[in-house]
C-alpha cells in the first residue's frame, strides 16, 4: 500500500483521495484555505446555501459521472436560465428565440436565421479565428454588441479579438424558445449545498485532512515523505515560475445580506454592458427555489480582476500564447511523473467544469491503479 499526499481539497483532490482510500491506500490531504471543497465550497447563511466562489450549477452528459456524484448528494431539478441586463433591457440567455424575438421582433426560426445571416455577412464568409468573429458568425452583430462584447472583455481583460473562439462556443445558440443554459442531459444543484459532497468523499479512516497548510512551505520534505503526490495547485507555481507566469483571471466577490424576500427574481443576472464593473449578480436562494429564512436574501456581485501572485487564480486564460507556455511546463511535469501527478483546473491549466474534473480524476485513478 502506498502513501499519498493530495495537495488541494477541491473536487479533483477529493475524488482522487476517495478512490485511493477505497483501494486501501493511506492519503493525507492538505489544503491552504481554511476550509475544504475548493471553489465549489458553499455555506449556510440564513438557511440559504451561499456559493462562496460564484454560481455553481452541476451539468453533464456523462451518465457515469452523474451517477457517481449522486452517491454524495441528492440533486434538485434546477435548470439554469440566466437573464442578461443590458443598460436596463432584459434578454433571455442562452441566445434563443426568446432573445431574438425581444431584440428583433422576429417570430419564426426562419426569420431569426435570416436576420443572423444578414448580420454575419460582415465576415464575408471568413472562417472565425477569434472570439469576436466566432460570436458574430453564430448570432450576428447586434447580440455581439449588446450581450457579448462588454461582458467578455470585462470577464477576461482582453479584447474579444485576442480571445479564443472556444470560450463563446460554451454557450448554446438555439432556434427554439428554450432558456435552458445547457444542452446536457443531467443538471441540478445538490440539496443542502456542495460542501457535503467533498466532506463525504473525504470521510474515510484512511484519509486525514489538514486545512490552512501550504504545500510550498515544506515542498521538499513532502516529496521525501510520500510515495506519490497529487498536486492540484498552479503548475507554474509548482516549478517556481521557472519558465515565466501563466496567465489567470481572478475575481472579487462582494456578498450582501438583504432584508427582503426577493431581490432580482432569478438566480443569475448578467450585466453585459462595458461600464458596469461587475459581470453578474447571483441571488443564492433561487438555486433552491426560494428556500431560506423569510424576509432574507443573500446576493453576490462578481468583479473580474487581473491576477497577481497571491490572488486566487479562478480561471486559466487558455489563449494560444498561454497554452504554449503550459506545454513547456507539461514537459517539466513529465520529468517528475514518477513522484507527482498534476490534476484539476490549475494543475492541468484547463477551463474544466465540475463534471470534467470528476471525469479527469477518475481517469487518473484508473491509470494510477492500472485498472
Ligand atoms: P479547485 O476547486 O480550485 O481546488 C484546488 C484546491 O487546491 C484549492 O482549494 C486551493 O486552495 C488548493 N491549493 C492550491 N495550491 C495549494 C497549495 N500550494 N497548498 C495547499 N493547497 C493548495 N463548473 C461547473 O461545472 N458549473 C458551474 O456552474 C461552474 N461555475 C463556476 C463559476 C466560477 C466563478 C468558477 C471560478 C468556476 C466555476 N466552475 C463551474 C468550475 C469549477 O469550480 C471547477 O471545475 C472545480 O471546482 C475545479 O476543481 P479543482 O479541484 O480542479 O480546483
Ligand atoms: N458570455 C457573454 N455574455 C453572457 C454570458 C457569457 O458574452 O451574458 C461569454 C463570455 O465570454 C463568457 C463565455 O461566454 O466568458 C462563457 O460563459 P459561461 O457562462 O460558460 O462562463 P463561466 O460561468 O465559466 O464564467
Amino acid at each position: 500500500m502506498k502513501k499519498y499526499l493530495v495537495v488541494g481539497a477541491g473536487l479533483f483532490g477529493a475524488t482522487f483521495a476517495h478512490e485511493a482510500a477505497k483501494r486501501g491506500h493511506k492519503v493525507k490531504v492538505i489544503e491552504k484555505r481554511d476550509h475544504i471543497a475548493g471553489n465549489i465550497y458553499t455555506k449556510n447563511v440564513n438557511g440559504i446555501q451561499v456559493h462562496q466562489y460564484g454560481a455553481h450549477i452541476f451539468h453533464t452528459s456523462n451518465k457515469h459521472v452523474w451517477e457517481y456524484v449522486n452517491h454524495f448528494a441528492e440533486f434538485n431539478r434546477y435548470t439554469n436560465s440566466p437573464v442578461a441586463n443590458y443598460k436596463g433591457e432584459i434578454y433571455n440567455l442562452p441566445f434563443n428565440m426568446n432573445t431574438f424575438n425581444k431584440l428583433w421582433g422576429v417570430i419564426t426560426p426562419e426569420e431569426a436565421q435570416a436576420k443572423i445571416n444578414e448580420q454575419r455577412a460582415v465576415l464575408e464568409g471568413k472562417k472565425p479565428e477569434n472570439l469576436e468573429e466566432q460570436a458574430i458568425s453564430l448570432v450576428g452583430t447586434d447580440i455581439y454588441e449588446k450581450l457579448i462584447k462588454g461582458y467578455t472583455e470585462k470577464q477576461w481583460g482582453h479584447s474579444t479579438k485576442e480571445l479564443p473562439a472556444f470560450i463563446i462556443r460554451r454557450l448554446p445558440v438555439r432556434l427554439t424558445y428554450d432558456n435552458n443554459y445547457f444542452n446536457d442531459a443531467y443538471q441540478g444543484i445538490p440539496i443542502g449545498g456542495y460542501t457535503q459532497i467533498v466532506e463525504k468523499m473525504l470521510k474515510d479512516d484512511l484519509i486525514s485532512v489538514e486545512t490552512g497548510i501550504d504545500f510550498f512551505d515544506r515542498k521538499e520534505e513532502y516529496k521525501d515523505d510520500y510515495d506519490r503526490i497529487v498536486f492540484t495547485g498552479m503548475i507554474d507555481e509548482y516549478f517556481n515560475y521557472r519558465l515565466g507566469e501563466l496567465e489567470y483571471r481572478s475575481l472579487q466577490f462582494e456578498t450582501e445580506k438583504l432584508d427582503k424576500d426577493n431581490y432580482q427574481g432569478n438566480a443569475v443576472v448578467n450585466y453585459t454592458d462595458a461600464e458596469t464593473p461587475f459581470t453578474r449578480i447571483i441571488e443564492h436562494k433561487h438555486f433552491e427555489f426560494g428556500k431560506g429564512d423569510k424576509g432574507k436574501t443573500v446576493i453576490t456581485r462578481e468583479y473580474p480582476k487581473k491576477w497577481h501572485r497571491g490572488d486566487e487564480p479562478y480561471y486559466p486564460v487558455n489563449n494560444s500564447q498561454n497554452n504554449a507556455l503550459y506545454k513547456e511546463y507539461r514537459t517539466l511535469a513529465d520529468k517528475e511523473a514518477k513522484k507527482v501527478i498534476f490534476g484539476g483546473r490549475l494543475g492541468q491549466y484547463r477551463y474544466y467544469n465540475m463534471d470534467q474534473v470528476i471525469s479527469a480524476a477518475l481517469t487518473t485513478v484508473k491509470n494510477e491503479f492500472e485498472e
